[in-house]
């Protein structure tokens, strides 16, 4: 088999067999095909696509280049969720611990940040001292232990998607079904967790911009679960502003410690306490979806969920005193509002580029290949519907650098749409 042939077979729009996905995949994992074989690889995909089976194949192939973690000997129903990816979306950080104070375990391999929208993985670390970066054993074993952990996949895990998903990231392929779905759905299949919850988000800052082509993603992961023998779930939900006010690592981690009290932005909570409720149905927890909510709800304004997280960022090495004093997380050193320059109600904050702004600030892995500065980001100060008048505040900028400060600004400012 050659490597050329095969893209141009996908470059055709020709289907491929489960051979010759997996001839290409395990030849980029090893280093024997080059980074520009496989961009082009990956842009015939974005353009033709691929049929769920083949997306099913994209999925094996990523999970033979590495281990699959075993939790069958871990007693109760393991859950786990992902979200294809939005701004401010910093819900895994509240649902984790939530769902493992209500008595589900929660085994979740998670990502870094991809093109303008953040990652768990960014966010957590943001925490002194957090390690993500978990092997195998110590995975298993805090699972076990305090039925919570949330971890990068290692070294040994979907290696192939490590990789591609680096790739992706710079050869603008980000946006695609297949991709996204085998990405997705190889690390919850190699995080060994019986119940799946996707949250496939839909909207200006999501990749999938509309529902069409978000419900055809859900499918193709509903099938991909349900080939692997996994109770899958998924749900579509919004993403044209972003979820909550705070857009940056640490700031979202503040938000996400408030949301664990009971104390965060609406939107959050809705969004928490219904995938909660799915994953608690999922879970045996619950009958039926509606039971889930006040349950949740309690245990929010118990304080249990916010000391689960503790519990968590103990188990992983960090400084859990950043629950009760967030002040201890980085803090930029500027700040500057961005103001409204003229009166009415809020019709547009384009998440997308609320996103772009926080990369230009440094809160992302971008192309400008800076390292992630966890300080930066964005706090709204009014939402979508919101009356304003001019010269009241929109956002507030956090910032480490004036340069950056003064260019994000500017992007901020084109988010915004208001009418009278
Ligand atoms: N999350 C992932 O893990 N992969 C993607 O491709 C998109 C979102």
């Amino acid at each position: 088999m050659l490597f050329s042939e095969i893209i141009s077979r996908k470059k055709e729009g020709k289907s491929l067999s489960f051979k010759e996905i997996e001839f290409l995949v395990d030849g980029y994992t090893k280093g024997l095909i080059p980074d520009y074989q496989m961009s082009a690889f990956l842009m015939a995909v974005y353009f033709q696509g691929m049929k769920e089976k083949e997306t099913l194949y994209l999925t094996r192939a990523f999970l033979k280049s590495g281990e699959v973690i075993d939790l069958r000997g871990i007693p109760g129903i393991k859950v786990d969720k992902h979200s294809t990816g939005g701004v401010g979306d910093k819900t895994t950080l509240v649902l984790a611990p939530l769902i493992a104070a209500a008595g589900l375990t929660v085994a979740k391999l998670s990502g870094w940040g991809l093109g303008y929208t953040g990652g768990t993985l960014d966010k957590l670390t943001s925490i002194p001292n957090f390690k993500v970066n978990l092997s195998k054993d110590e995975f298993i074993e805090q699972v076990r232990r305090i039925k919570l952990a949330i971890a990068s996949p290692g070294a040994n895990l979907v290696p192939a998607d490590k990789k591609i998903y680096a790739l992706r990231d710079v050869t603008a392929t980000v946006d695609s079904i297949p991709l996204i779905a085998a990405s997705v759905m190889s690390k919850k299949i190699a995080g060994g967790a019986d119940c799946i919850l996707l949250d496939v988000k839909v909207g200006q800052g999501a990749f999938m911009k509309d529902r069409t082509s978000a419900l055809s993603l859900a499918k193709t992961m509903l099938f991909i679960g349900e080939k692997f023998k996994k109770k899958t779930h998924t749900l579509i939900t919004e993403m044209n502003q972003p979820l909550g006010f705070a857009v940056g690592n640490a700031l979202e981690v503040k938000e996400a410690i408030a949301a664990l009290s009971g104390k965060g932005p609406q939107d959050l909570e809705e969004l928490t306490l219904l995938l909660g409720s799915y994953l608690l149905k999922l879970g045996g927890r619950v009958r039926k979806i509606k039971e889930g909510g006040k349950i949740l709800k309690g245990i929010l304004l118990s304080g249990e969920a916010k000391t689960k997280f503790k519990q968590m960022i103990g188990a992983q090495g960090g400084n859990s005193e950043v629950v009760d004093n967030p002040s201890l997380l980085p803090q930029a050193k500027f700040k500057e509002e961005l103001q409204s320059e003229e009166s009415g109600y809020l019709r547009r904050i384009d998440a997308e580029v609320v996103g772009r702004s926080a990369l230009i600030l440094g809160a992302g892995r971008n192309k400008l290949g800076d390292k992630v500065d966890p300080a930066v980001g964005i706090v709204l100060r009014r939402k979508l519907g919101d009356k304003v008048k001019k010269k009241d505040p929109l956002a507030v900028i956090y910032a480490n650098d004036k340069g950056r400060l003064k260019q994000a600004r500017d992007c901020l400012a084109s988010a915004y749409k208001t009418c009278s």
